[in-house]
């Protein structure tokens, strides 16, 4: 490829990776999509991030941005052409200003949030986001990255207070809205434009966030219920903890099942593995935290709702839960929906679903892991190889499953993991023309010359 020695001497020998360098780290997602990167650019301030743009757009080169690539719509992997470069946000750890009094954080895109917490917690801080990734900073915004403590403390929208951001329009502009205030009302946020939008827009070089103070005390729960009164003892929680209930997730019985054959220690934490299980957690600004989760587990017992409960410390909790989307990302062929519903209908669409499923392909049994709490459900499908084989049988099973989260219970396709080549026939699908307009709109304001990701907001590819 043409002009790297510019790049390379834009970024320095550590910041770009050649195509004959092992790149596979960045071309590989978890969950195993893949894509084939022309180079690696890792900028590590602002102004090379300008530049690197800059270069792009004079080369007529494409760029998709990577934070830790935890993302599973394959948004942050280059295409499988070959000619694409990656931005890797990795080195742009700039700055990292914790204001403990405040409760804020400002750091640079390539922070990780395993990191971020270690170093908050001496502040006994957290920037309270429960996944079973470690995604970036950049990454966090530009997903919106949700997770398992939504019902708490919100997804990373609700916590941001401010993003910097280049995009690459004629005069490559740094949009800096890093001050970390709690208000403030001058017309429109231009952070917002960069959260959940993917790279589509810019590259987020950093972002001020709101953190939340560490619980004195946490305690966690897997119950066996059964499905039909999975709504009520949440409730029961809600009322019962208020604010402090901070998890509340469920895993069915074929998602538990998994575990049986090389995580047999693990299954043993769930007390009734045949039935639905649910996840719950309760945290506390003092050291009541177990003393409130056995309170509730009492009344549960009492009024005849609980088959079964096991409590023990979070982490080992956490730790079944997260096993089981290591094990089904690795499963082929399989097809994942990240669906959501208002939670008041999440029942009624698991009953329709389910049941539609089973008319249609009786073969197939559905591992359902849900942040029900928030209404959101991961529904995995281990697909017959016949039916993976032919693509107009997986998309009925995708329009299947989407159209009843989205047509028949006003839910979404996409609850927590974003748009990309994964799921962009479903944008197409369901997000309305006029949303889609302005979108294209914005984009072409950004990125005249298309250079940035998968231009899945703008109909018209726009590359020179
Ligand atoms: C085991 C596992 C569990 C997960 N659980 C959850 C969960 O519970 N909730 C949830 O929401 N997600 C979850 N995810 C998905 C993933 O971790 C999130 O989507 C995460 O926010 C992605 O961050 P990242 O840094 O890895 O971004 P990447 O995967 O590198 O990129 C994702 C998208 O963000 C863009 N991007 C990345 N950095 C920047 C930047 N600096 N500027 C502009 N655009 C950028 C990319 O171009 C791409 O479009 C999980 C993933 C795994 C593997």
């Amino acid at each position: 490829m043409t002009g790297l020695a510019e790049l390379r001497s834009i970024v320095g020998a550590a910041g770009l990776l050649p195509p004959d360098a092992d790149l596979r780290r960045y071309e590989i997602a978890p969950n195993l999509l893949t894509g084939a990167a022309a180079f690696l650019v890792r900028p590590s301030t602002v102004d090379e991030v300008r530049a690197v743009l800059a270069w792009a757009r004079e080369n007529a080169t494409r760029l998709v941005v990577q934070g830790a690539n935890s993302g599973l719509v394959g948004a942050g992997l280059p295409d499988a052409s070959g000619g694409w470069g990656v931005l890797s946000t990795e080195r742009l750890r700039e700055p990292f200003s914790v204001d403990p009094r405040a409760r804020t954080l400002t750091a640079g895109a390539g922070w990780r949030l395993d990191e971020i917490n270690e170093r908050l917690a001496e502040h006994s801080l957290q920037l309270p986001v429960e996944v079973g990734s470690s995604p970036s900073v950049g990454g966090m915004v530009a997903t919106n990255t949700a997770g398992s403590h939504v019902i708490r403390y919100g997804d990373v929208r609700r916590r941001l207070l401010g993003v910097q951001a280049v995009v690459p329009d004629d005069r490559g502009t740094v949009f800096d809205r890093l001050k970390p205030l709690r208000k403030c009302n001058e017309g429109l946020d231009v952070s917002q434009l960069f959260v959940g939008t993917g790279g589509e827009y810019g590259v987020v070089t950093a972002a001020s966030v709101e953190l939340a103070p560490l619980p004195r005390s946490r305690a966690a729960a897997w119950l066996a219920v059964e499905e039909d009164r999975m709504p009520d003892v949440l409730n029961v929680f809600e009322h019962s903890c208020a604010e402090w209930l901070s998890a509340c997730e469920v895993a069915s019985p074929s998602a538990l099942a998994l575990l049986a054959d090389r995580h047999g220690a693990l299954l043993r934490r769930v007390p009734s593995p045949q039935h639905h299980a649910m996840l719950v957690e309760v945290g506390a600004p003092d050291g009541s935290a177990e003393e409130r989760l056995l309170a509730v587990l009492a009344d549960l017992d009492e009024r005849g709702w609980l088959i079964g409960a096991q409590v023990g410390g979070p982490a080992e909790m956490w730790q079944v839960r997260h096993t089981i989307p290591e094990i089904t990302e690795r499963m082929s062929p399989v097809w994942s929906f990240d669906v959501s519903t208002p939670r008041s209908e999440i029942a009624a669409f698991r009953r329709d679903v389910l049941a539609r499923l089973a008319a249609r392909h009786p073969e197939i049994t559905p591992i359902e892991l849900g942040h029900y709490g928030d209404g959101g459900l991961h529904l995995i499908l281990p697909l017959p190889v016949q039916v993976a084989a032919d693509p107009d049988a997986v998309d009925g099973v995708r329009r299947l499953v989407y159209d009843t989260a989205v047509r028949d219970h006003g839910g979404t396709f996409s609850a927590e993991h974003g748009i990309g080549p994964k799921n962009a026939d479903m944008y197409r699908r369901y997000v309305s023309e006029d949303v889609r307009e302005l979108s294209a709109a914005l984009k072409r304001r950004f990125d005249p010359d298309g250079i940035l990701g998968w231009s899945l907001s703008s109909p018209d590819r726009v590359s020179r």
